[in-house]
């Protein structure tokens, strides 16, 4: 399979055995950084959880040296994840954007009108799908049993409060 990330090997920045970081050859700005595994996966959800932690470790590490290197003021670390979000080729990328206040960059997005019910129901099929994040991981059940309820309480108020104007 032909994969251009896979064949990458120009304006390498950093890599190890397994992360490779260069400068990306459409830059949205002076210093835009592609941070990526060097093994093909097409999407986020298939690399494995300790490769991605380790992604992330890096592209933070480029973004601290974005900030203290190239004067940024800012950084805009974004995954593209899926064709419908924009993502247009076969291996997962991760970009890391500098930026400065009054750049120009157009980034933000228009806050769309939702119903309340629209975004209840969102908010609970998405806390029934994740109450039990962690489960398989953590080995001590009885954090979790204590915790979650309060939680899902107060991150549910919280984003109600957030939502008035
Ligand atoms: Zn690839």
């Amino acid at each position: 399979m032909s994969c251009p990330i896979c064949e990458h090997k120009e304006n390498i920045i950093f890599e190890d055995n397994t992360i490779l970081a260069y400068a990306a050859e459409k830059p949205a700005a002076a210093g835009h950084i592609i941070v990526t595994t060097k093994q093909h996966y097409p999407i986020i959800e298939k690399i494995p959880d300790e490769l991605f932690g380790n992604v992330f470790n890096i592209a933070n590490t480029l973004s601290t040296t974005v900030f203290e290197k190239l004067g940024a003021q800012g950084t805009n670390i974004i995954i593209q994840n899926g064709v419908a979000a924009g993502q247009h080729l076969p291996h997962t990328i991760v970009h890391i954007i500098p930026r400065r206040e009054n750049d120009g960059l157009q980034l933000q997005w228009q806050p769309q009108q939702l119903s309340e019910d629209d975004m209840s129901t969102a908010e609970l099929q998405l806390q029934e799908a994740t109450k039990n994040i962690g489960v398989v991981t953590k080995e001590k059940k009885e954090v979790i049993d204590v915790k979650e309820p309060e939680e899902v309480k107060d991150n549910y108020q919280t984003k109600h409060l957030r939502r008035i104007p």
